[in-house]
């Protein structure tokens, strides 16, 4: 029985995803997540090996300098002498890596097999879905602008910030607001925090707020936020190539392809309204006939 209905939820999440373009959650991602959300600036400062390596080898908090298996429940202590004292503070850290795979027990699958590089990059989402996610997130943003300032790709964002605003429906949106969906920011509108999924970072939106009809105080003595460098170091969206850039150029190729297929459309239809001779004609050349 619970395996029939296993089967059932598993059939009822494809059917979704075909079908609604709904994204279906990867358990493995999700359980790698989890473990990655224990981790916070408080129970891990100074260490020499990032969380999401920790936890792609299984690895979550059980407490502040204490690692605690989720498969085999093996404990770890990553206490670390002083950096002060050079050559043993360097011998702990290189021990600490290597048990982070030896500390395992003999069986536990992480100790041979952590989770692929995948799990440190973006999300990866099918057109189909990233189309989806961004309009479902952009929906929190409605009327929400903030002072911001981005290093790099500024054009190119603004372009397809242009094309995606033309072809879905999603009113009332900001370029600041898309700029932050595209970095990998959910809003909680409620709190006006802005959290990411992966890193697991909140701030508050407040301080960057363009208030509309008030007397503010100029741009230039406000503060402005930098939507990248709000996430923490390690965090996958920062990545220089996979990180928020690869969703970008997936937008770019969305939008290449799109009007690709408007173009061999547009073509189609006046070949339709040839008339019948002219078509006997093109199918001649084309070998068709
Ligand atoms: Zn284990
Ligand atoms: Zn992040």
């Amino acid at each position: 029985m619970q395996t029939l209905d296993r089967k059932r939820k598993l059939d009822q999440n494809i059917i979704r995803k075909l079908y609604h373009g709904v994204p279906c959650k990867d358990p493995t991602r999700e359980s790698f997540l989890k473990r990655l959300k224990t981790y916070n600036v408080f129970n891990w400062s100074g260490k020499p090996v990032d969380p999401p390596q920790c936890a792609r080898q299984g690895w979550e908090i059980a407490e502040k300098d204490v690692l605690k298996c989720v498969m085999c429940h093996q404990f770890l202590s990553v206490t670390l002498p002083s950096p002060s004292k050079h050559l043993p503070y360097k011998e702990a850290c290189s021990k600490l890596r290597s048990r982070l795979a030896s500390a395992h027990s003999k069986f536990c699958l992480y100790s041979t097999d952590p989770l692929p590089d995948s799990v440190l990059e973006i999300d990866h989402l099918s057109n189909m879905e990233l189309q989806d996610t961004i309009q479902q997130q952009l929906l929190a943003f409605k009327n929400i602008e903030v002072l911001y300032h981005i290093t790099s790709s500024k054009e190119e964002v603004i372009e397809i910030f242009d094309w995606f605003m033309e072809t879905f429906t999603v009113p009332d949106i900001n370029l600041s607001s898309f700029i932050l969906v595209l970095t990998g920011w959910n809003f909680l509108k409620d709190d006006m925090l802005l959290q990411c999924d992966y890193c697991n970072r909140k701030w508050s939106i407040e301080p960057y707020l363009i208030q509309k009809n008030t007397v503010e105080k100029s741009d230039s003595t406000r503060p402005t936020v930098d939507p990248v460098g709000q996430h923490q170091r390690w965090c996958a969206w920062r990545a220089e190539e996979r990180g928020w850039k690869s969703r970008l150029l997936q937008l770019q190729q969305l939008k290449e392809s799109r009007s690709r297929e408007k173009r061999s459309r547009l073509n189609s239809s006046v070949c339709g309204s040839l008339p019948d001779n002219m078509k006997a004609v093109r199918k001649l050349l084309n070998g068709t006939l």
